[in-house]
């Protein structure tokens, strides 16, 4: 059995020193340089006994993959991964240097430090610890740092997958997107992310006439129509689903009747949701029961004094499991109507939704773990807006989910907040629990 304080402290330097390697992934093919988090790893790992296989996609951009061999190979395995890079910050908004991983009364502060080094970090701990206590599993044991998850995964998941899957290959695995508390009548509910929505990026490219600025009368100016498609887009109610794990996710919250019957009527949903009194909760409501756009870039014109005939928007959607990027373009259609014949419509962007079941040993497992480390709490389904590693593995027909285990300290409001925001940080006890909610997770799964 592991050392507690232990697993604590070493989640903590590790996930200082992750902070301050400052990963950071711009989307620039020679930003993230994740390879100086897979060198610490490997110091880290040293001596454990532990192999450490790299992986370079491009220069500077490797992952990190360890594993502890199952004694049964028709049992199943388990990948527990992390990604290294983190999201570029804005400083101006920040208490603490983003990458000075400080650390004050028992809070770290630091890019990073819930999305999600603080993951990524105590995975390597209990991998360390088990196979310093001699643990010997069924099933395989595997530990991936994967490189750029915060641009696509190109040179870290995608890679391996198109060019290593037999090093990834698996039937489970454990990701980030999930594991911060919500307090209810009943005690505390863990959300387990199962799914997640499908990114659809369109850059749309509306034509004009240009001409002179002096003489606008009838023009046919590309940035007034462009105006005109993006108030359309803005506006654009899409169609309400219910989803499953919607319904599941609202039972769980324990609200008062009268909310829980209208947060899954698709005719209410939004009204009920504006009603609640949690920070951020309708819009997360809005996210999971619809495929949403947002006009988020525009670029066009070239000179004050020229009407210009080409505008850039590019939008960026997401749909829910279940809405093919074809039915995207048809929504988006919808959205734009006749404007849509003087629009043309390219896709960077075009991913399917992913979701696994709930009911499955890793779902058991995960909730078995949980409910022994904090009594009374329970493990709920849940959907994520925005995207992960995860869904490599769920479009494979593997089960993904984003999981970890906060501690209350920090309400879970402030969470949304942090991601890709500023002062994100987390407590030293969670990142405790999140270490041996790993070790009793395989000991449980893999026995
Ligand atoms: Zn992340």
């Amino acid at each position: 059995m592991p050392d507690n304080s232990r697993l604590q402290m070493e989640s903590t330097e590790l996930l200082r020193t992750l902070i301050r390697n400052a990963c950071v992934n711009s989307g620039d093919p020679a930003s993230g340089q994740e390879v100086r988090t897979v060198d610490a790893l490997e110091d880290y790992f040293a001596g454990s006994g532990l192999g450490c296989e790299r992986y370079e996609a491009a220069p500077g951009r490797t992952s990190l993959i360890t594993r502890i061999e199952g004694r049964d190979p028709s049992a199943p395995t388990l990948l527990l991964m992390g990604h290294t890079d983190v999201v570029p910050v804005s400083p101006a908004g920040w208490q603490r240097d983003p990458f000075g991983a400080e650390i004050d009364d028992g809070i770290v502060w630091g890019r990073g430090a819930a999305d999600m080094l603080n993951i990524t970090a105590t995975m390597a701990v209990a991998m360390r610890h088990l196979v310093l206590d001699g643990f010997r599993p069924r099933g395989t044991l595997i530990y991936l740092a994967a490189a750029d998850e915060e641009a696509f995964g190109t040179y870290g998941v995608r890679y391996l997958m198109e060019r290593h899957p037999e090093a990834i290959k698996t039937d489970y695995v454990v990701t980030e997107g999930g594991g911060v508390p919500v307090p209810t009548r009943s005690g505390l509910k863990y959300s387990l992310a199962v799914g997640e929505k499908g990114c659809n990026w369109r850059r749309l490219i509306v034509r004009g006439t240009p001409g002179h600025g002096s003489l606008p009368y009838g023009s046919d100016n590309a940035l007034v129509t462009a105006a005109e498609v993006v108030r359309r887009i803005a506006t654009y109610r899409p169609r309400t689903t219910i989803l499953d794990v919607w319904r599941r996710y609202v039972a769980s919250l324990e609200v008062e009747p009268s909310l829980a019957a209208g947060l899954v009527d698709p005719e209410r949903v939004l009204e009920t949701a504006s009603r609640m009194e949690v920070r951020g909760f309708a819009r997360l409501a809005h996210a999971c029961t619809h495929t949403t756009f947002s006009p988020n870039i525009a670029h066009g014109g070239q000179k004050v004094n020229v009407v210009p005939d080409r505008v850039e928007l590019d939008i960026d959607i997401r749909a829910l499991p279940g809405v093919s990027p074809k039915d995207v373009d048809a929504m988006l259609a919808d959205a734009m109507g006749d404007l849509g014949a003087r629009v043309e419509v390219e896709a960077p962007c075009a991913d399917e939704g992913s979701i696994s079941s709930f009911e499955t040993p890793l779902a058991d497992a995960l909730s078995r773990a949980t409910a022994a480390l904090v009594p009374g709490s329970q493990v709920v389904p849940r959907m994520m807006a925005g995207a992960t590693d995860a869904r490599y593995f769920r479009w494979k027909g593997v089960t993904a989910y984003g999981f970890a285990l906060h501690s209350p300290r920090i309400p879970h409001s402030e969470y949304s907040l942090m991601y890709h925001g500023t002062n994100e940080r987390v407590d030293v006890e969670s990142l405790g629990l999140t270490a041996r909610l790993w070790d009793a997770l395989c000991r449980d799964l893999l026995g």
